[in-house]
């Protein structure tokens, strides 16, 4: 049989390529390997799908640290405000929380999901499940079919591959794409984990001593060997079993796996500021203050309110204060130690979860080999690319779907395009 275009995967990317290219009349296939369509989608946001973000362009950019300016054009043809748009026309209401994330009023990922698949009906997009694609097939230098596990093969002038990453493989992402791009001979940069929780042997860790322990709106930093922060993040944290995990941390995890790449390190340093808003002399002359008022009181009950009871307990620890010491008993060498400690706590982490338990791939099929403002492949006639195989990534906040939906677009229309010329 023959189609117009094929499109491989039926994630946020594979989706939107083919609505995209069956709306302009194009005959289209799309071929998933899982029994549902979109199930990283369904997962995603907890389960509400953080479909968007609505921060200006720019903006959006900056938080898709893997690539996000090689989007800049592909922006220019749709972009986030485009796909709130999109959804609404097919009747997903959506609506912005904090950061700029939007998501659907319904609170439900399958509300996204339902509205993707009624439209490709619509369009009457041939869907194919519990079908891998085994090969990507190319004939005198240009795309020619694509060829199934089960041995059946579909002819075509265009295939879209939107097979995701290699992240959280029970999804259906296991990276199959990367072979078929080689094969076409395109450069896979090298993958690695991001937006993943980091691994600590730190005693603290190992005992567990802050287990389940979340802290608000604190800033964390990765520190370079020499002590300076490569990047900092504001946002919550929380730790675990394992190490440290939480929205900051998420964020700070890529640079942990670059900075242990760069400088051939086992472990990297990162420094919890927990008291963001006030300087370490502030923090200082607010508790001397504290102290004056009530000498006699225990430190504890003094500082009570300034940090999470068990953080600060932690803290006091660290700095062996006792916590029942009246105030006026603790020398102020002590307490400018303790600031410091509220400001730079300072610990160590020796490397993230697996890839496969992260919530984005970083690396993938070159960007410097793709037509930005289509997603064809520099290299191969009629190959398109979309979504998470690219080597783009972003922040946890809508960023890595919004980048699927863009890319999807694009590569979906001007497949459709090329195969009807
Ligand atoms: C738990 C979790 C929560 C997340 N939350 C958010 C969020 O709220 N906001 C956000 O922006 N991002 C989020 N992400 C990231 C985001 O979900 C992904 O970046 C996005 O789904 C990637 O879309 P994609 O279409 O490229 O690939 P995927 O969604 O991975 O879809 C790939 C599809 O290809 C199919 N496939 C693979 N191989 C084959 C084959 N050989 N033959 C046929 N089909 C194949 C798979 O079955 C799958 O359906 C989250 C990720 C996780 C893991």
């Amino acid at each position: 049989m023959k189609f117009d275009v094929i499109v491989i995967g039926g994630g946020p990317s594979g989706l939107m390529a083919a609505i995209a290219a069956g709306e302009t009349g194009a005959s289209v296939l799309l071929i998933d390997k899982g029994d549902k369509l979109g199930r990283k989608l369904a997962i995603s946001g907890g389960g509400r799908c953080n479909v968007t973000n609505r921060l200006p362009v720019d903006e959006i950019i900056k938080h898709l640290p893997g690539n996000g300016k090689f989007l800049y054009s592909a922006f220019s043809i749709f972009n986030n405000e485009d796909i709130i748009t999109f959804f609404e026309n097919l009747g997903v209401m959506l609506k912005e929380e904090d950061h700029g994330r939007m998501f659907p009023t319904s609170n439900k990922a399958q509300s996204v999901i339902d509205a993707l698949l009624q439209e490709l009906n619509r369009l009457q997009v041939k869907v194919v499940k519990n079908n891998p694609v085994a090969d990507v097939l190319y004939e005198n230098g240009q795309v020619a079919g694509v060829l199934l596990k089960n041995g059946e093969e579909y002819s075509t002038k265009t295939v879209v591959i939107a097979v995701g990453g290699k992240s959280v493989p029970h999804t259906g992402s296991t990276g199959d794409g990367y072979t078929w791009a080689e094969k076409a001979g395109h450069t896979i940069t090298e993958l690695y984990p991001t937006e993943v929780p980091l691994t600590s042997t730190e005693p603290f860790i190992m005992n567990k001593t802050l287990q389940g322990l979340s802290l608000r709106d604190i800033e964390l930093s990765v520190l370079n060997p020499k002590g300076k922060p490569i990047i900092t993040h504001r946002m919550d944290m929380i730790f675990t079993h394992f190490g440290i995990s939480g929205p900051a941390v998420l964020r700070c995890s890529q640079f942990v796996v670059k900075a242990m790449k760069k400088w051939k390190i086992t472990e990297v340093t990162v420094s919890l500021d927990a008291v963001p808003d006030k300087t370490g002399e502030d923090l200082f002359q607010q508790i001397i203050k504290l102290i004056k008022s009530e000498p006699k009181k225990g430190i504890k009950n003094t500082l009570k309110g300034l940090l999470p009871e068990r953080y600060l307990l932690f803290l006091l620890a660290q700095n062996e204060i006792d916590p029942s010491t009246q105030g006026a008993a603790i020398p102020h060498e002590k307490i400018r130690h303790f600031c410091k400690s509220c400001k730079q706590f300072q610990f160590n982490v020796n490397g993230t979860l697996p890839l496969e338990k992260a919530f984005v791939t970083g690396g993938g099929v070159s960007v410097k080999e793709i037509d930005p403002k289509t997603m064809q492949s520099k290299l191969m006639p009629g190959l398109f690319f979309c979504g998470e195989i690219l080597d783009i990534h972003g922040y946890t906040g809508g960023y890595n779907i919004t980048s699927a939906l863009v890319t999807g677009r694009l590569a979906g229309t001007n497949a459709a395009t090329i195969a009807m010329a």
